[in-house]
């Protein structure tokens, strides 16, 4: 797992569900030469524990979820490969 490095965090609105603009928690991750290995597999930047999975299976490109069950954050994979980010989904939690 990677350091946290160079992690912050800000919010911005975002449309993620289709639901219209909302203020989200936007997390920059550090950047990585390969964008996925940015923000896949990483610590996760909300509860420091957990590492964010790939979990686009049944949803949609750049889904991700923390393995810890104290936290399973979702994020989408925003951003770029110089500045990835990954954005909080308010209300979705757990699933693991
Ligand atoms: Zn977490």
């Amino acid at each position: 797992m990677k350091n946290l490095k160079g992690t912050s965090m800000r919010t911005e609105m975002h449309n993620l569900d289709g639901q219209g603009e909302q203020e989200v928690t936007v997390y920059d991750m550090p950047a990585n030469s390969d964008y996925w290995l940015a923000v896949t597999d990483v610590v996760c930047p909300k509860c420091k524990k957990g590492k964010v999975l790939w979990a686009e299976a049944g949803h949609v490109p750049g889904y991700r979820i923390c393995n810890n069950n104290q936290c399973g954050q979702h994020f989408l994979a925003k951003g770029s490969t110089q500045h990835p980010t990954l954005v909080e989904f308010p209300d979705r939690v757990g699933f693991w």
